[in-house]
Order: C-alpha cells, then sequence, then structure tokens
C-alpha cells in the first residue's frame, strides 16, 4: 500500500507532556522536583537526576489555547480522512480531564476540537462534511454507552446501554454494537451532547474524581467528508477524544477490594496501550490489540494510516515524583 509507505508512522505518533501548575492549596517546594526545557523534562529526586524527551513540553503557564495550537494539525488529518487519538493520560490529580474538557471559562481541547471541525467544515467549498457523536465508558472492561440515557440526572436510569460487544467488520473497521451515534449538526448541539455525556458519566459515581480515576472516557466523532462533483464516495474517519483512567498504582497506595480490582483493570488496559504504541514505533511484527478492551477499539485508529497523540500529564510536587517517573517512563517506550 503506497500510502502506508507515504506515512511514516514515527511521524504518526507524537507525545507531549503537560505540567500541571501548584494549587493553591499547595505549598510550593524550595526546590522544585521536576524541570524543563523546549522539549525535555528533568526530574530530581533522591539525588538521582532524570530526563526525558517529548515532541512539545507545556510548562505551568501553558494556557489551553497554547495547548490546543499544537494539537489543531491532527485535526485537519482527521479532515483529510485519517483516523486519530488523542489521549491523556497521566496519574489522578494532574490534569487530564482539565485539559480535555477544561472549564466554563477555560474549555479543553474536545470542545475546542469539536468547534474547529465546524468551523472547517463550513469553509469547505468543494466537499460536504457531517458529524456524529459517540461517547463511552470503560469501566473493569465493560462498556457504557453515554449518550443512550434519556434521563441522564438519574443514575439507575434503565435506558444507559451497559456490556457493549466491539465488532470488527471485513475491511478491519471497529465497531461497537449498539453505541448510540447522534447526528450533530452544528458546534451548540455537539457541545449539548458532550455535556450530557459527562454528566451521565459522573452520575453513576459517587464523586466525580472516581470516575476519572477508574474507568477510561472515550468520545468519537465520526466525520463523513464527500465531494461534491457526480459520484464522489464518502470518506469516513473518527476523531477519538480520550480522557484515560489513572495511572497510578493503587497497590502502592494500600487500596484493597473492589478500588483494588478497579485499579488492576485500569493498569492493565494502560500497559496494553503502551504495548500497542511501542509495537507501531518498532514498525514490525505483531501488534497486540487483543489485549484490553481500550486497545481493540481503537485497533483502526492507532496504526500506520493513522495519526496519535498522546498528552502525558505530570505533577509539581515533590510527593508525587515517584509517579511521576513512571508517567514519563511509560511514555519513553511510546516515543
Ligand atoms: P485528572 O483528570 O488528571 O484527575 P483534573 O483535570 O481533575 O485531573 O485536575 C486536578 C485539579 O487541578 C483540578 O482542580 C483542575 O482544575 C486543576 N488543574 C489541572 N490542570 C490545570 C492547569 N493546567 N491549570 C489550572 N488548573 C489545573
Ligand atoms: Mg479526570
Amino acid at each position: 500500500d503506497v500510502l502506508n509507505k507515504i506515512i511514516d508512522t514515527k511521524g504518526s505518533i507524537r507525545v507531549f507532556c503537560r505540567v500541571r501548575p501548584f494549587l493553591l492549596t499547595e505549598r510550593r517546594p524550595v526546590l522544585e522536583p521536576v524541570s524543563f526545557g523546549p522539549d525535555n523534562v528533568v526530574v530530581r529526586s533522591a539525588g538521582t537526576r532524570k530526563e526525558f524527551e517529548f515532541d512539545k513540553v507545556f510548562h505551568q503557564s501553558a494556557t489551553q489555547e497554547d495547548v490546543f495550537g499544537e494539537v489543531k494539525p491532527i485535526l485537519r488529518s482527521a479532515l483529510d480522512g485519517h483516523n486519530v487519538c488523542v489521549l491523556a493520560y497521566g496519574q489522578t490529580g494532574t490534569g487530564k480531564t482539565f485539559t480535555m474538557d477544561g472549564t466554563n471559562e477555560e474549555p479543553g481541547l474536545a470542545p475546542r476540537a469539536i468547534e474547529e471541525l465546524f468551523n472547517e467544515a463550513s469553509i469547505d467549498h468543494t466537499h460536504s462534511v457531517t458529524f456524529t457523536m459517540s461517547m463511552l465508558e470503560i469501566y473493569m472492561g465493560n462498556l457504557k454507552d453515554l449518550l443512550s440515557a434519556r434521563q441522564p440526572l438519574r443514575s439507575n436510569d434503565a435506558s444507559t446501554k451497559c456490556n457493549l460487544n466491539i465488532q470488527v467488520d471485513s475491511k478491519g473497521s471497529v465497531e461497537i454494537e449498539g453505541l448510540t451515534e447522534v447526528e450533530v449538526p452544528d458546534f451548540t448541539k455537539a457541545r449539548w451532547w458532550y455535556n450530557k455525556g459527562r454528566r451521565v458519566r459522573s452520575i453513576s459515581w459517587t464523586n466525580v474524581n472516581e470516575a476519572s480515576s477508574r474507568s477510561h472516557c472515550l468520545t468519537r466523532i465520526t466525520i463523513f467528508r464527500r465531494g461534491d462533483a457526480v459520484g464522489s464516495k464518502t470518506e469516513v474517519s473518527k476523531l477519538w477524544m480520550i480522557d484515560l483512567g489513572g495511572s497510578e498504582r493503587l497497590l502502592k497506595t494500600g487500596a484493597i477490594g473492589q478500588t483494588l480490582d478497579e485499579g488492576r483493570a485500569i493498569n492493565l488496559s494502560l500497559s496494553a496501550l503502551g504495548d500497542v504504541i511501542a509495537a507501531l514505533r518498532r514498525k514490525k511484527g505483531h501488534v497486540p490489540y487483543r489485549n484490553s478492551k481500550l486497545t481493540q477499539i481503537l485497533k483502526d485508529s492507532l496504526g500506520t494510516r493513522s495519526k496519535v497523540l498522546m498528552l502525558v500529564h505530570i505533577s509539581p510536587r515533590d510527593e508525587d515524583v515517584g509517579e511521576t517517573i513512571c508517567s514519563l517512563s511509560f511514555t519513553k517506550r511510546a516515543r
């Protein structure tokens, strides 16, 4: 396949790092454990110094706009027919949800990306472009539809579909059986659905942080692009925006029972994701997609013809240094 050769795999996987600022409630250490260059991160702890390289590093002062600016080119690829994955990785509390969702005042990547897709579509005078949206949560290997609930404010709403199955068609395209896919005619409607999905995700948990630490939240925008010339075929591509479960090692935090099982499930799927990305970087050999639901779902979007952007989030705090090194090492494999 000529296209496969043109698109260099190495160039199709990018890894960025973002460190969150100290919160108002946090004490800033005299010697900060994490320091930065334009494309490297240095961690100092207990007399050791470790350095990690990235395609791009966002310091504490980076704005949501700065981050979005670096992600924008990949949206062009999605509109040009490539499957694209943007993944937020990191320990709980390091800013994954802030980067992906943001706040009303400082919207994150997902709302900005969706708005940008509509803007780009409106100025494309040679194609008609339409979008659909789906959202799901993966929790302990179960797939839950976040857009099917009729009454998203009730936690036990029976219209929320769970335990969905993954199907792969003869062309290698992945589908999730029965997953709600809504047409989104404009940005306002898309944002409405997005917010609904986020709300459904959070209400089934006693607190939001719990949800984000032990499950993955996936948003999929499917792009349908058809040339205006008679007989033009419709091209279909997917943009995935993924807020991954917390990467912290729960065994070390003394978690027990259910919490420990949830942590194990997250750790297993994150390491399966790391294995897939590492195999893709090596450019040959078997790519082990089958080892988790997460990688099965992303099989057609984490490959030689797709674009992957991993945003690794780290904490600036002394007490998180161990986890920070783990997160940075995880991506060493990915780069
Ligand atoms: P995670 O989703 O990784 O668990 P959150 O996104 O919930 O982490 O972030 C934890 C806290 O830090 C939140 O209060 C969030 O608003 C704040 N925060 C994270 N990143 C930033 C940032 N870049 N600028 C300002 N506040 C941030
Ligand atoms: Mg979160």
